[in-house]
């Protein structure tokens, strides 16, 4: 696929902005990437058009070609859809004893996850878990939880022959409260296909659990069937997260982004293998290169674009050294300072100007004095910015005027652009500049 992807993108390589073109050729590729990935038709879809409005027009950074821009901005858009509000790691688990309920089908991975899931609440957050198994259909499913218990150090709720699943769930919470446990995990039996028994099941579990996370298992390997689980269990239970095992396989976790895409549930955690630690909380960035399989154009273009804001950067301190500093980087420093907290703020951060920010003409400015500066600054000529040693008296007023100020407050910032230039001068010839700039960009 990269392969004929760079193809594609070597034939674009106009400079400049994106055109509509450049996008749409780049973007039937993400197509086909994405739904070779298994992500599923309609997502896909939603998904490029998406894409294809945000980005046309965008600017193409130097040295990547439009293709690759391209893809960075689906890249990007990827991590963003993929990303939930809150931290997918951190489950629900205050007010003890608290439930936690895990549902999906048959062969997904739910009592392997739950017992890794157990093992980190108890090795990570030193919480007492209770498991039990509510698979009555099959007694090796409670057996074999009871052993994935032993392994791990964590205790499972005495098996009990004949119960039925809503009676399991009960008796859990008893002996998790009389217990003093402060989670108990319900490991429910899937089936192979979804069938309305099942979802009655899980749903009557529910009703006496009340559970503060319900978790869908689903293999990630599975492609365009996970959306229709995950929006029939979403429907009829109510989940708070999915959980992606197999992804140790080569699977491209097209899944995950369909799940979200169509549920909007975060995916919470993903399961890398048959062993009890092989679980991590879920990371975007990781899926979605894996789901896009072009880590190489990503990492190119995000490296392209620092190289650029290191090499504007260095031009400016150069600039600074000679003591070039006009209205421009003036704004720009106010701007920072409305963002940090005034000039003592911003000069703090340096080493050094402290003192000497003291002694300033803008020492103790203010949020309304900055915004007063910054309105003086815009109502300047393109060409006095550049050079502030235009502004004599009647462009003084006019800028004044323009800005609804006194003149007396444009000459405050002028000094006080003086007086920046000449520090950054003196600050250049000693090296401290470098320094400085290091801490603020
Ligand atoms: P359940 O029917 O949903 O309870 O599924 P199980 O937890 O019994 O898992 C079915 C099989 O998948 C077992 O052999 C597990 O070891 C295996 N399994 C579960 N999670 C993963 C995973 O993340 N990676 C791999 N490679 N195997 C897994
Ligand atoms: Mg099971």
């Amino acid at each position: 696929l990269s392969e004929r992807l760079s193809g594609v993108f070597d034939r674009l390589t106009k400079q400049g902005a994106l055109s509509e073109e450049d996008v749409k050729t780049a973007l039937r590729e993400v197509r086909v990437a994405l739904l070779e990935a298994d992500v599923s038709l309609p997502v896909a879809r939603d998904f490029v058009k998406r894409v294809q409005d945000q980005a046309t027009g965008q600017a193409v950074t130097r040295s990547v070609t439009p293709g690759q821009q391209v893809v960075k901005i689906v890249h990007d858009a990827l991590v963003d859809t993929l990303t939930g509000s809150e931290d997918p790691g951190a489950l629900k688990i205050d007010n003890p004893p608290a439930p936690i309920l895990m549902v999906g089908l048959q062969g997904s991975g739910k009592t392997t996850t739950t017992a890794k899931l157990a093992k980190r609440l108890k090795d990570r957050e030193g919480k007492r878990v209770l498991m039990a198994s509510l698979d009555v259909n099959r007694p090796a499913a409670m057996e074999q939880l009871e052993i994935l218990g032993r392994q791990i150090g964590v205790d499972t709720l005495p098996i009990v022959k004949g119960e039925d699943p809503v009676t399991i769930a009960k008796r859990a919470k008893t002996q998790a409260g009389l217990g003093g446990y402060d989670v108990y995990m319900l490991d429910t039996a899937g089936r192979l296909h979804i069938d309305q028994e099942l979802i009655a099941q899980a749903a009557a579990v529910r009703d006496v659990a009340n559970p503060r996370e319900t978790l869908l298992v689903v293999d990630g390997l599975t492609g365009q069937d996970a959306v229709n689980v995950a929006t029939e269990f979403d429907d009829k239970i109510g989940v708070s997260g999915v959980v992606l095992t197999r992804m140790d396989g080569d699977g491209r976790g097209g899944a995950a982004l369909s799940m979200r895409a169509v549920t909007g549930k975060p995916i919470r955690f993903v399961g890398l293998g048959e062993k009890m630690d092989a679980i991590e909380t879920f990371e975007p960035e990781r899926i979605a290169g894996r789901i896009l399989g072009m880590g190489d154009i990503v990492s190119l273009v995000e490296k392209a674009q620092q190289t650029i804001e290191a090499e504007q950067a260095e031009k400016m301190m150069r600039r600074f050294q000679k003591g070039q500093f006009n209205m421009n980087d003036l704004k720009m420093q106010l701007e920072q300072m409305q963002k940090m907290g005034g000039m003592e703020g911003v000069m703090g951060m340096m080493p050094g100007m402290g003192k000497m920010a003291k002694q300033m003409e803008g020492a103790g400015i203010d949020d309304k004095v900055i915004a007063h500066q910054i309105a003086l600054v815009n109502s300047m000529t393109k060409k006095e910015r550049a050079n502030p040693k235009l502004l004599q008296a009647s462009r003084k007023k006019r800028i004044a005027q323009g800005a609804g100020l006194e003149v007396s407050e444009l000459n405050k910032l002028l000094k006080m652009q003086r007086q920046m230039g000449d520090m950054m001068k003196k600050m250049g010839k000693g090296g401290m500049l470098k320094q400085a700039m290091k801490g603020m960009f």
